[in-house]
């Protein structure tokens, strides 16, 4: 298994519930290794662009209300098999299927605000981290 990178966001919601240093920690302790991060806030274009996959979908605006609303904290980590191995970590979309231990099914209880956004798949790590860190990281 190749060694990649993954684009990992501390959503809003996180970082009100001041859960940053609990999540950086999990990735820390499982092996991966952290190559950029920075608290911001997102610009509405920015948001946009990175969520242009549910452009159509009838929560999208509400989506990128919601990861405009307050600082974000963007990180890129590398790894093997990091990619796959965050999503679980982070645990399934929808609240009912978050296991415990996750940090979703930790911390999150709705579908909206569900503390941490992770890529899914290698062409969308390498796109995110691009649109949130510049192409020297990706
Ligand atoms: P994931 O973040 O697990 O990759 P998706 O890419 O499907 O999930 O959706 C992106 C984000 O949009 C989700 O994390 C969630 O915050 C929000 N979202 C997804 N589906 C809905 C929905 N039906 N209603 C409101 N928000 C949603
Ligand atoms: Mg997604």
């Amino acid at each position: 298994m190749a060694i990649e990178k993954t684009f990992l966001m501390v959503k809003p919601d996180g970082v009100e519930r001041q859960v940053i240093g609990d999540i950086v920690d999990r990735f820390e302790r499982r092996g991966f290794e952290l190559k950029g991060a920075k608290l911001m806030v997102a610009s509405k274009e920015l948001a946009e662009k990175h969520y242009a996959e549910h452009a159509e979908r009838p929560f999208f605006g509400e989506l990128v209300d919601f990861i405009t609303s307050g600082p974000v904290f963007a990180m890129v980590w590398e790894g093997e098999n990091v990619i796959k191995l965050a999503r679980t970590m982070m645990g399934a979309t929808k609240p009912e299927d978050s296991n415990p231990g996750t940090i979703r099914g930790d911390f999150a209880t709705t579908l909206s605000h569900n503390i941490i956004h992770g890529s899914d798949s290698l062409a969308s790590a390498e796109r995110e981290i691009g649109l949130w860190f510049g192409s020297e990281l990706v």
